[in-house]
């Protein structure tokens, strides 16, 4: 995509500034087979400093995902292409060893087994965040947001059906990511309750607050 740069309100802080059109989905998750989803379609106008290192954190953030559970279609399909290749950059062994950082043994499963912790990594759930804050602008929900308005975490437990029926919004491209939110609009709590998973494996919810106050006072810092 071409960097078309032009003064506008930054789809993340909200400020007037010099923005480009970023993807509110990184790119990076998607292998070349998918390159006319319509989720990575999804752009807003951002400013640099909400942009900043976004590059080396969707890189590290499909990293993650991509190694927990079992290998599907598409994860194979990024795992011999662009992961092997940013694997074989300058950078490579610092972004493999981020990813072994965060796993753990998993003897339940078998010797030398391994689980990964997403949620350990503040890099992951920030991305989270910031993918919460991008599709909230896109479909019109509270706006600006900032970082310190959004909680996130990895979703331990599959999600009830009851749950996923009452999300107003529920979009999927399963096989790479699958969302939904439900707006609540408290004027001083909450203001909408997400799901995102990734690649049929990884599920994080988010929770979305009127103000960082109501954030801290209803989740802690
Ligand atoms: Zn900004």
């Amino acid at each position: 995509m071409k960097r078309r740069i032009r003064w506008d309100n930054c789809g993340l802080c909200g400020e007037l500034r010099i923005t480009t059109r970023e993807h509110v989905v990184p790119r990076s998750l998607y292998p070349a087979s998918k390159s006319n989803s319509r989720f990575q379609r999804i752009t807003i106008a951002a400013c640099a400093t909400c942009n900043n290192g976004t590059a080396d954190d969707d890189a590290h953030f499909r990293n993650v995902v991509l190694v927990a559970g079992e290998a599907i279609d598409a994860v194979k399909e990024l795992w011999s292409g662009p992961v092997r290749r940013g694997f074989a950059q300058v950078d490579g062994h610092r972004r493999a060893r981020d990813i072994f950082d965060l796993m753990r043994p998993a003897p339940d499963v078998g010797p030398n087994r391994y689980r990964i912790f997403p949620a350990e990594d503040p890099r992951i759930l920030q991305t989270v965040r910031k993918i919460i804050r991008g599709l909230s602008r896109h479909h019109g929900l509270a706006y600006p947001l900032s970082d310190g308005q959004v909680f996130a975490d990895v979703m331990r437990q599959t999600i009830p059906e009851e749950i996923l029926a009452a999300m107003e919004h529920n979009a999927a491209e399963p096989d790479v990511l699958e969302y939904g939110y439900l707006s609540l609009d408290e004027p001083h709590g909450l203001s909408s309750a997400w799901f995102l998973r990734f690649f049929q494996r990884t599920t994080f919810i988010g929770f979305v607050f009127a103000s960082e106050a109501a954030r801290q006072q209803h989740m802690g810092h």
